[in-house]
Parts: C-alpha cells; sequence; structure tokens
C-alpha cells in the first residue's frame, strides 16, 4: 500500500521541526503523501509545499483544530483544505487568541504552586506558532519538575492536576463548517484517546457525520494496535472513511516515527480513496 501519513505537526504549533525539516524527515522515511497539520493554524503550509515539491513528496494541506464537545477537548483534522479560505483562517485566528488567554491562567494556576514565570519559559519554547499545553510541559521538564513527556502530562496540565484550566475551544459544528467551507475533508483524529464510552462515542460519530464529516482516524500513532480493528470497525458502522496518521511532533517527542505505521486493516475505505494526487502516485 501507498505510505500515507495524514497527521503530523511542525514548529508552527508543537512540532520540534519546521515544516521544511519536517517534510525532508517524512521523504528520507519513505512517506509518500504527507499531511502537515498544525494545531489550530495552516501557517506552515507555504513552506511545506515548497520542500515537499522538491523532495518528490505529495503534500496535503491540513490542520487540526481544538474542539469542547459535550465537555471534553476533542481534535478534528480538516485533510484538503483550502488554507487561504477567510472562514477557516478566521475560525483558527480566533481559537490561536483564546490560546493565549488559556496560556495566561496556565501561568497563573502554576505560580500558585511555586512555578513562576512559565508563560515566559513556555513561550521561550515555542518558535513563532502558537503556545500550548506542549510549550509548557517542556518548560517544566526542562526546569527539572519532570523527567519526560509522559511524566509531565501525569502530574501537571491535565484535569484534576495543578496547571490545568478548562477552555472554551470551537464547536464540532464549527469546526466541520469552517473545514467544508474551505473545500476540505473532516476527519476525527485519534477517537480512541477520548476515552468516551460506548453512547458517546456513538452520539459523536453519528452528529460528526450527521454535520458533513466524513472520516475517523483508525491506525493512529495514538492508538494501541489492539484499537485499530475496533475504530475500523466503528468506521464501517456510521459509513465512515478510515484515516492513517502518526501525529509525529518530531525526535523523542513521539510514539511512532514517520513511515512505520501499519497499513489500515483491509476492510477499511480510506479516506484518500478518491484523491488523484494520491492514486496518481499509487498506479
Ligand atoms: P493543547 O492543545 O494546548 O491543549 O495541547 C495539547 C497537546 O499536548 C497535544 O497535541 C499533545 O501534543 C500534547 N499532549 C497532551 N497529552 C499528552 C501526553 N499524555 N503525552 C504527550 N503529549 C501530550
Ligand atoms: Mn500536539
Ligand atoms: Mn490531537
Ligand atoms: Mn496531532
Amino acid at each position: 500500500m501507498i505510505k500515507v501519513d495524514l497527521h503530523s505537526h511542525s514548529t508552527v504549533s508543537d512540532g520540534l521541526m519546521t515544516p521544511r525539516e519536517l517534510v525532508r524527515h517524512a521523504a528520507a522515511q519513505g512517506v509518500q503523501v504527507l499531511a502537515l497539520t498544525d494545531h489550530d493554524d495552516v501557517a506552515g503550509i507555504g513552506e511545506a509545499r515548497e520542500a515537499a515539491a522538491q523532495a518528490g513528496l505529495t503534500l496535503i494541506a491540513g490542520t487540526e483544530i481544538s474542539v469542547s464537545w459535550r465537555n471534553r477537548t476533542l481534535h478534528i483534522l480538516g485533510l484538503r483544505i483550502d488554507p487561504e479560505h477567510p472562514a477557516l483562517q478566521q475560525g483558527l485566528a480566533r481559537i490561536r487568541e483564546s490560546r493565549l488567554v488559556r496560556a495566561q491562567r496556565i501561568a497563573e494556576e502554576l505560580a500558585k504552586i511555586g512555578i513562576a514565570d512559565s508563560l515566559e519559559g513556555a513561550r521561550a519554547q515555542t518558535a513563532e506558532g502558537i503556545i500550548s499545553r506542549t510549550h509548557f510541559a517542556r518548560f517544566l521538564i526542562a526546569n527539572g519538575h519532570a523527567k519526560d513527556m509522559k511524566s509531565v502530562f501525569k502530574r501537571y496540565l491535565v484535569k484534576g492536576k495543578p496547571g490545568y484550566v478548562q477552555h472554551a475551544w470551537a464547536s464540532l459544528e464549527e469546526a466541520v463548517a469552517w473545514i467544508l467551507a474551505a473545500g476540505g475533508v473532516a476527519v476525527i483524529a485519534h477517537p480512541g484517546r477520548y476515552d468516551l464510552g460506548k453512547t458517546l462515542m456513538g452520539d459523536l460519530l453519528a452528529e460528526f457525520k450527521q454535520l458533513g464529516g466524513a472520516g475517523m482516524e483508525v491506525v493512529s500513532g495514538s492508538h494501541h494496535p489492539d484499537q485499530y480493528g475496533q475504530y475500523a470497525l466503528l468506521a464501517r458502522q456510521f459509513g465512515l472513511r478510515a484515516s492513517r496518521g502518526s501525529d509525529y511532533h518530531g525526535p523523542g517527542h513521539s510514539y511512532m516515527d514517520m513511515g512505520r505505521l501499519p497499513d489500515l486493516p483491509s476492510q477499511c475505505e480510506p479516506v484518500w480513496h478518491d484523491w488523484q494526487e494520491v492514486l496518481a502516485r499509487a498506479a
């Protein structure tokens, strides 16, 4: 099967490689089709496109939109979007502004337990892009509050722990509408990470489909291999296509390197089944 990876991050969001470095790394790992899906931003697409043309890789323009749904945070991928589309751009700009407010509140929470200047510390971990919990996590690790990413997200920044703040992201309806307006395909990212029971997961998939959502990640760097079959089945049941993505954030910061993901289970209909630029490569 053609090597497709439809989920990755650059320094525009919380990845460690610039868009150019990321594309080169993907190509070196044998990835043929790569989607750049930075959190709530599309600013890396231009550079990634240029690098992809040089590396002989097919780039899919994407983004990963932060959504609040029934008191939870979900991530919705927009793939094959027009990154210039005004509705999408305005929506993402609104989320990015709200990230700044949240970052201030995170810093206030951390100050309460004696961790000072974390906003400046987190900023120092960002390149030019958004500010996220990942940057706070890197600051906390750099200052000896935790040894690695895994342990920092057990002790800080998550519900019930210091540095957690509740936040209202975009609605599911808005995120899907922006993606569709921008000519893209909406895909639920890493459904296995949301800890939804069967009923809630069913509600989500039905609502997402009804809004015009097209697919869900089945093979994901954030999924345990045991989950692939389960989500392949759910995708079929709800008439959603299947996607495949590493969710790569950079060396030492990801469960899986690019180009290492297994193929989609054979019963899946890939989300790229009618994408000409992918079919051309497979031919
Ligand atoms: P934010 O969108 O600012 O809330 O930050 C979420 C990001 O934090 C995710 O995209 C991941 O990159 C990172 N993250 C969240 N939980 C974990 C975890 N348990 N281990 C590693 N990274 C995590
Ligand atoms: Mn991330
Ligand atoms: Mn995500
Ligand atoms: Mn991601």
